[in-house]
């Protein structure tokens, strides 16, 4: 098995094709795991280079009306202190990234009714005063608030689809529906948004085979960036008892989604370093391009508690940058000074 699946990476870092069969067996095989990484690590070289894109993120609303079972944001819970910034708040916050150097700011909240397209149209109006990119990160919209948004100057929207399990999805998501969900992935391509999308690893009952689905499923829709995450149970949701996903399983899904795609920007996940004390470093080495530093000031860090354990929650925005910095260059790469979209022309 070792000697076929080394044959089968071999193949893969020419041609960017698996099939299903063979990621499966990519992702049982362990002794493989170096030799899949470096492999990643080469094709990302090749075909994106050694800069490293840093986002800022700003978790602007931790209200949620969805209640999806492995998210500690959740409806449900009543044990999470809920916060709303304000639109100055977020301006004032998008500034000061700015002002560190960052390109782009990612708006990720929960899917709450207060902001409608609306007003954050006027929020993106006004941040792309600054020549930076503009991601969102809030969840399922009606098609023509999806177009409202591009229209307001919004560049990137981060969709993940969780799983492409579509019986384990609407397990997972009470009263959400995957058909939806592709919708909206197919409405913001339409739009001409560069689209986002990814999964968790390590949902209860999720196998290799849903996997493997997973990242053809993102090949299939040649999505411009893939987050992926290993699946972190949160003590105050249903699933507080869940096994829990692997660090090494997420990194091998990663680096595969990079040997599939070669030229897309894939995040190094924070949900990857609070498994693992280097682990954003680690995914850098495997496949990743982008960082996601968190520019969100004060205690609403520690509020977006999406899963436990998250890291950086009690750091100011200049720590995370000298921070993620060091570690950039300390494996030799750079902090790149381009908005950072995907270069298709590449090969
Ligand atoms: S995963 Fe997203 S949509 Fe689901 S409850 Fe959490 S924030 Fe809301």
């Amino acid at each position: 098995m070792l000697k076929q699946n080394l044959e089968i990476l071999e193949n893969a870092e020419q041609s960017h094709i698996l099939t299903r069969e063979e990621i499966v067996s990519l992702l049982a095989d362990d002794t493989i795991n170096q030799d899949l990484f470096d492999t990643a690590d080469r094709v990302r070289h090749k075909y994106v280079g050694d800069e490293v894109h840093l986002r800022a993120l700003i978790e602007f609303t931790n209200i949620c009306k969805r209640n999806c079972l492995y998210c500690g944001i959740r409806k449900g819970n009543k044990n999470v202190q809920r916060y709303r910034l304000s639109k100055e708040q977020i301006l004032d916050f998008a500034q000061k990234a700015v002002n560190y150097g960052y390109k782009t700011i990612v708006l990720q909240g929960g899917e709450d009714a207060f902001f409608t397209a609306e007003i954050l149209a006027d929020i993106i109006r006004e941040i792309k005063k600054n020549n930076v990119a503009v991601t969102l990160s809030i969840g399922e919209l009606e098609t023509k608030e999806y177009e409202l948004l591009k229209n307001a100057g919004a560049d990137r929207f981060l969709l993940r689809i969780e799983t492409t399990d579509k019986r384990l999805y609407e397990e997972l998501d009470p009263y959400m529906s995957h058909e939806n969900r592709l919708r909206c992935l197919d409405d913001l391509r339409r739009f001409g948004y560069e689209v986002g999308s990814g999964c968790l690893v390590g949902l209860p009952n999720q196998t290799l085979e849903s996997l493997a689905d997973d990242v053809l499923f993102f090949q299939k829709i040649d999505a411009d960036m893939i987050g992926i995450g290993p699946f972190i149970p949160n003590e105050d949701t249903p699933l507080k008892d869940a096994k829990g996903g692997d660090f090494y399983q997420a990194l091998k899904v990663m680096a595969i989604t990079r040997i599939l795609l070669p030229n897309i920007n894939i995040p190094a996940t924070t949900a990857m370093e609070t498994l693992n004390k280097n682990g954003r470093i680690i995914a850098l080495q495997s496949g990743a391009n982008v960082v996601m530093p968190n520019v969100t000031e004060g205690e609403y860090r520690q509020f977006y508690a999406l899963y436990p354990g998250k890291i950086c929650i009690n750091d100011t925005p200049e720590d995370c940058k000298n921070c993620i910095s060091g570690k950039i260059a300390s494996i030799g790469r750079t902090i790149s000074t381009e908005l950072g979209f995907r270069q298709k022309m590449i090969d």
